[in-house]
């Protein structure tokens, strides 16, 4: 009788310890999973260990995600920067050699100080370029970040980026088309927003198509969906190519060394806006013969 009674308490006593170690391992370990069960001092020495064990490889399984999220960031973070050096080098590399040839007595030659301050120009309008299009997505990617949705005629729009684009089309030749039924087309956006999508998809038209081509807008309505497509018979992208696209800075190979004017964030602004409106941007090219960006909205 007595060595049952001192078994129950001993046995009482040891759960009260192992219950008390764990709570303070639990506590220890708890900052980011809160459902983490306690261990109860009803439950057996053996359901206490069962449990522990099974919360400790959760918990290990939801840290190992933790960590490769948090690394996955840092080399997004790491590349980010790197391709944001490099996107910011060139314009300036090129503004300090016009000014140290100025400086150098380029000033006084009549030949060259008008024709160097105009290419530095154009070098700080591309920094001021990169900045605006930086500052564009910072600004979407804010919790905060709202569209102004409104119903809008996404022919009118169509037709006005055109007109904002006509100067440098019509330095490559090209020649804008629009294809439609004829009527107004509305739809539920943000229009400025979606202006933006079609500037930056018409401008990659002009500037990866080939001197006499052509940039065609398509609108046509099926159901409850307007669908847009930019379509060019420019130089065309590798299907290898196709998904990267989409992501800041990445460039083709081939269009790297040709494009002086663009930021590279271009795409990435019109994904991001186009999927803030729930819906999803996607392309159709082959090389040598065009692309075709295409995306749809609710129609009004
Ligand atoms: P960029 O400022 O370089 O134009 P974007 O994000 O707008 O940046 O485009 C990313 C890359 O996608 C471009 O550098 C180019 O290689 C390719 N690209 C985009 N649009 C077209 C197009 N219409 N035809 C061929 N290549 C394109």
């Amino acid at each position: 009788m007595g060595a049952a009674f001192v078994f129950v308490l001993f046995s009482l006593f040891l759960k009260k310890f192992i219950q008390h170690r764990l709570a303070i391992l639990y506590r220890s370990v708890q900052t980011k999973q809160e459902d983490t069960q306690l261990p109860y001092l009803e439950e057996s020495l053996d359901i206490m260990i069962e449990n522990a064990e099974e919360n400790v490889q959760q918990w290990r399984k939801f840290q190992i995600k933790e960590i490769s999220k948090l690394k996955e960031q840092e080399a997004f973070r790491r590349e980010f920067l790197g391709n944001l050096a490099h996107e910011l080098k060139t314009p300036i590399f090129s503004i300090q050699g016009y000014i140290l040839t100025l400086l150098e007595g380029g000033l006084e030659d009549d030949k060259i100080n008008r024709k160097f301050l105009e290419r530095a120009s154009i070098s700080t309008d591309r920094i001021v370029g990169i900045l605006d299009d930086l500052d564009n997505i910072t600004k979407m990617e804010d919790e905060k970040f709202q569209l102004k949705m409104e119903s809008f005629d996404i022919v009118a729009l169509a037709k006005e980026t055109f007109e904002s684009l006509e100067l440098m089309a019509e330095e490559k030749n090209i020649s804008f088309k629009l294809e439609e039924s004829g009527e107004p087309s509305f739809v539920v956006a943000d229009r400025e927003k979606i202006g933006q999508v079609l500037t930056n998809l018409v401008r990659n038209s002009i500037a990866y198509g080939n001197t006499g081509g052509s940039t065609t807008i398509t609108i046509f309505t099926i159901d409850e969906l307007t669908t847009i497509e930019v379509t060019d018979n420019g130089i065309g992208i590798n299907e290898t190519e196709h998904t990267r696209l989409f992501e800041r800075f990445y460039r083709v190979e081939k269009s790297r060394t040709r494009n002086e004017g663009g930021s590279g964030l271009g795409l990435a602004i019109v994904k991001h806006i186009i999927e803030s409106h729930n819906q999803k941007i996607s392309v159709k090219s082959t090389p040598g013969i065009g692309s075709q960006f295409h995306f749809s909205l609710d129609k009004s």
